[in-house]
Parts: C-alpha cells; sequence; structure tokens
C-alpha cells in the first residue's frame, strides 16, 4: 500500500499534511539530528501501514457480511424450527451519502464485527450490523463502532420479565427474537435506527477528517464532562430516540475522575513541549533553540533552569 493511502486511511485528511513537501522535509532534518525524532519516526513508519492493513482487512469482513447477509435481527425463531424476520427498520438516508458513510466507515465497523465474534458474541443485520451477547445476558444498550452497533453493555436478570434473556417479547413461549432485543418494539426501533444512524453520520464526518480514533476520543472527552443525556453527539442524535428517559439540563457536569485522568494523558502525551516551555518561560525565548548533542531542543532533557 502506498504511504499515501495509509496516511489517508489511519489519519483521515489530516494525514495529508504528513505528505507536504515542506513538513516531510522538516521531519526528515529533524531525524537526522535527533536520536528521539528519528526513534519516532521509524515508530510511526510501522504503526500507520499496520494500522491501515488492519482497516483493510476489517472492510473485508464488513464486504463479506454485506455480500453474505447477517441473519436479520429481531428474527422469530419458531418452535417449527422456521424463521420469520420483523421488518428491518427503514432509515430514510440520501443514497449516495450513505454508501459514502459505509464506505469511510467499512475499515472500523468489519473490526467491530470480527471482535465481536471473537469473543463469542452473536452477530445480526438491522438498519446496520450488530453485535451481541447471546441469552442468558440481556442486552441494555451500547455503541456505534464504525456503522456496528456494539451491544456491550448487559445487565443480569433485567428488565421486566419479558425482556431477560433477550426474549424482548410478552408471552414468548414459542419462538425466540434473535438479537439484542434492546428495543420494545418496532416504534422504538424505528426510533433508535434513526437516532444510530445520526451517530453513523457523526462517524463518518469525523473519520473522514481524522481517521478512526477521533469520534471515540472526542465523545469520551465530551461525556467527561457532559455526561450520559448531557453529550452533544448524543443530544444532536435525539435523546428520546436514542432511548435516555431523563432529560438533564445542558449544562456541563465534570467527571473529575475521567478529567483527572484525560490531563495526566495529556500532560504525558505533551510532556516533552511542556518540558521545553519550562526552559522558555525559566530562561527566555533563546533556551527554545539551545539542544543536549544528538537531540533537538524538544528532546533535550532538563526542566527551568537545567539542562542546555
Ligand atoms: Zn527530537
Ligand atoms: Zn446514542
Amino acid at each position: 500500500m502506498g504511504r499515501g493511502l495509509c496516511l489517508l486511511l489511519s489519519l483521515g485528511l489530516l494525514g495529508a499534511v504528513w505528505l507536504l513537501p515542506s513538513v516531510r522535509r522538516r521531519r526528515a532534518r529533524r531525524a537526522a539530528g535527533c536520536r528521539r525524532c528519528a526513534r519516532n519516526a521509524r515508530v510511526a513508519a510501522v504503526v500507520i501501514p499496520v494500522s491501515a492493513l488492519l482497516l483493510v482487512a476489517g472492510a473485508v469482513v464488513r464486504t463479506q457480511a454485506a455480500v453474505f447477509p447477517l441473519v436479520p435481527c429481531s428474527a422469530h425463531v419458531l418452535a417449527s424450527g422456521a424463521v420469520v424476520p420483523e421488518p428491518v427498520p427503514r432509515v430514510s438516508v440520501q443514497p449516495t451519502w450513505d454508501a459514502a458513510r459505509r464506505v469511510v466507515l467499512s475499515g472500523v465497523s468489519g473490526l467491530a464485527l470480527a471482535g465481536g465474534r471473537l469473543v463469542g458474541m452473536d452477530a445480526c443485520q438491522s438498519s446496520q450490523p450488530v453485535v451481541f451477547w447471546r441469552p442468558p445476558r440481556t442486552s441494555a444498550g451500547g455503541s456505534i463502532v464504525g456503522e456496528t452497533f456494539v451491544a456491550w453493555n448487559v445487565v443480569d436478570n433485567g428488565g421486566r420479565p419479558s425482556e431477560r434473556h433477550g426474549f424482548g417479547i410478552m408471552g414468548e413461549q414459542t419462538y425466540l427474537r434473535f438479537g439484542p432485543n434492546i428495543t420494545r418494539g418496532p416504534e422504538e426501533n424505528a426510533a433508535l435506527a434513526v437516532h444510530e444512524s445520526r451517530h453513523v453520520d457523526q462517524a463518518a464526518v469525523l473519520t473522514t477528517i481524522g481517521g478512526p480514533v477521533v469520534m471515540p476520543l472526542l465523545y469520551t472527552v465530551d461525556d467527561a464532562f457532559y455526561p450520559a443525556a448531557r453529550n452533544h453527539f448524543e443530544r444532536a442524535a435525539g435523546l428520546d430516540a436514542g432511548g435516555y428517559r431523563t432529560s438533564p439540563g445542558t449544562e456541563p457536569d465534570p467527571q473529575w475522575a475521567v478529567v483527572g485522568g484525560i490531563v495526566l494523558l495529556l500532560a504525558l502525551v505533551l510532556r516533552t513541549r511542556i518540558r521545553l516551555l519550562s526552559r522558555v518561560l525559566a530562561r527566555g525565548r533563546v533556551a527554545g533553540g539551545r539542544h543536549a548533542p544528538d537531540r533537538c531542543p524538544r528532546h533535550s532533557p532538563g526542566w527551568f533552569g537545567a539542562g542546555p
């Protein structure tokens, strides 16, 4: 696979920045003068093609599930062994955009499908692929991963008697309703399909811009400050349709443990830049250009007054 394609798959349109001649020249110059920069370049030269290859493998899995369709979700399995599918909820999406977003997300969608199967989940096809745990575990919710709905959230003996064991329908002695059965009827089913379809839109746009990690990253950060039904992605997708029963305010409600974790992670990632900034603050601009032998300024050791 070409370098450009690898970058596009892994980092979206932002990956194209790495292809700019000026950026490439600057990176090559730094790698020549700094051992750490050279090492980082070697790591990137492995990580980016590997993640691109994984995404291509995922796209193959997703394509396979489109060519050989999965069992429809909510199919009723009668005592006789006959399988009667419930109608798949229709979501009205502009056809070209619908195809485009499926293609953009195919890598991640396929990896979610394959990963779900690998850990022993079952798969079915609704308006999108779904992976879920078999009974006796009862699905209570999940997340969109690419286009695939991963019903990871389970409860023990959850919900009403009719909802337990994933059988979703009252008086269900003769058939089993195959699927996660999070919704309790066709209307809820259709509403949830619209909600998840909006998440697919969000994921497709963000993946195009910055690759597959952008949506989960932004969602997690948003959720740390605006948890659950306050989350902007959830509000944009529709709270009622998404099964959020309570409507809290729109003001932030920071989850300090998560916020702390994010700050710690940011400090780790930006460690070398913060260190360089500390030297500039302590000793003025000129310290920003000084460096240790075989190191660029950013990768030179020493905080504040110490260092080159
Ligand atoms: Zn360096
Ligand atoms: Zn949602």
